[in-house]
C-alpha cells in the first residue's frame, strides 16, 4: 500500500466509522471499557500539552497551529485559555463536530478557527505547531515528511505524539490488540523514537520536555522540540 492510499482510506474512515468511534471517544457519553481507557489516556495527553503551554505563562500571546485537530479536544481548551487557534482536520465531520463543540463551549466566537484540509497542504506560520495521535495513522517515510512539512510552519517550537515502536507495544500489535475492536479498519503504524527526533533534529528543532502516557490500550510518546 503507498502513502497515497494509506492517506485516501485514513480520510475516508474519519468521514464513517471512524468519525462515529472517535466522537465517543473524545466525549463524555457512555462508551465501553475499551473506550474508556482509550478516551482516558488521550485526555492525558491533551492536559499534558495544557499543562506545558501554561506553565510558560504566555498562552494569550501564542499562534498555535492543531494540525489534524480532530474534534477539538485540544484546540477549544486552548482557545478558552485565549490562544489563537488554527485548527485544521483532513475529516470534515471531525471538523463540522469540533465547529458545534467550540460554539457550545464559546459560543460564536470566531477562535479557534476551523478548516478542512490536509496537514500536507497546510501554509502560514505560527508560533507553535502541535500534532497529537496523527502519525499513527502513517508509514515512517511519510511521517517523515509529514514533520518536515509541520516543522516549516512552526516558528519556535512543535509538538508532536506518536505510537512508540518498543519491543512490547510491536508485539501488542503482532497479536492484534493494539487499538481493538472497529478501529481496526485502519491500520496503526507504530514510529521509532530516534528516527522522530532525528527527523526534528534536521529540520533544526531539539527536544525539550517529553512525557509518556500509557494505559491498557492507549500509547502515546509526546514530545516538544524547539527551534535552535
Ligand atoms: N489530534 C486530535 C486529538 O488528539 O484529539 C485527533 C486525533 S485522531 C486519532 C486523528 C485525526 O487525524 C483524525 O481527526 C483524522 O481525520 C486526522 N488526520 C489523519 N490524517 C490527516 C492528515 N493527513 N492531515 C490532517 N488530518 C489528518
Amino acid at each position: 500500500m503507498n502513502a497515497a492510499d494509506d492517506k485516501t482510506i485514513v480520510r475516508e474512515y474519519f468521514n464513517s466509522t471512524g468519525f462515529d468511534r472517535w466522537r465517543r471517544i473524545y466525549g463524555d457519553g457512555e462508551v465501553n471499557k475499551v473506550q474508556l481507557d482509550i478516551r482516558n489516556g488521550h485526555q492525558q495527553t491533551v492536559d499534558t500539552v495544557i499543562d506545558w503551554l501554561k506553565a510558560d505563562n504566555n498562552l494569550p500571546e501564542l499562534s498555535i497551529c492543531d494540525a489534524g485537530c480532530g474534534v477539538g479536544s485540544l484546540s477549544i481548551p486552548l482557545a478558552v485559555d485565549g490562544a489563537k487557534v488554527y485548527a485544521s482536520d483532513i475529516s470534515e465531520k471531525m471538523v463540522e463536530e469540533g465547529k458545534d463543540r467550540a460554539k457550545q463551549t464559546l459560543g460564536n466566537s470566531e477562535n479557534p478557527t476551523f478548516a478542512v484540509q490536509d496537514l500536507e497542504s497546510l501554509s502560514g506560520s505560527y508560533h507553535t505547531v502541535i500534532c497529537l495521535d496523527v502519525l499513527i495513522h502513517y508509514p515512517q517515510e511519510k511521517a517523515d515528511e509529514m514533520i518536515s512539512h509541520l516543522c516549516s510552519l512552526a516558528q519556535s517550537r512543535i509538538i508532536l505524539s506518536f505510537a512508540p515502536k518498543t519491543c512490547a507495544l510491536t508485539i501488542l500489535k503482532k497479536i492484534g490488540s493494539f487499538f481493538p475492536g472497529p478501529s481496526k479498519a485502519t491500520r496503526a503504524y507504530l514510529h521509532r523514537e530516534a528516527d522522530v527526533v532525528r527527523i526534528l533534529e534536521n529540520n533544526g528543532f531539539s527536544v525539550q520536555r517529553q512525557a509518556m502516557t500509557k494505559t491498557r490500550f492507549y500509547f502515546s510518546r509526546l514530545l516538544e522540540a524547539t527551534r535552535q
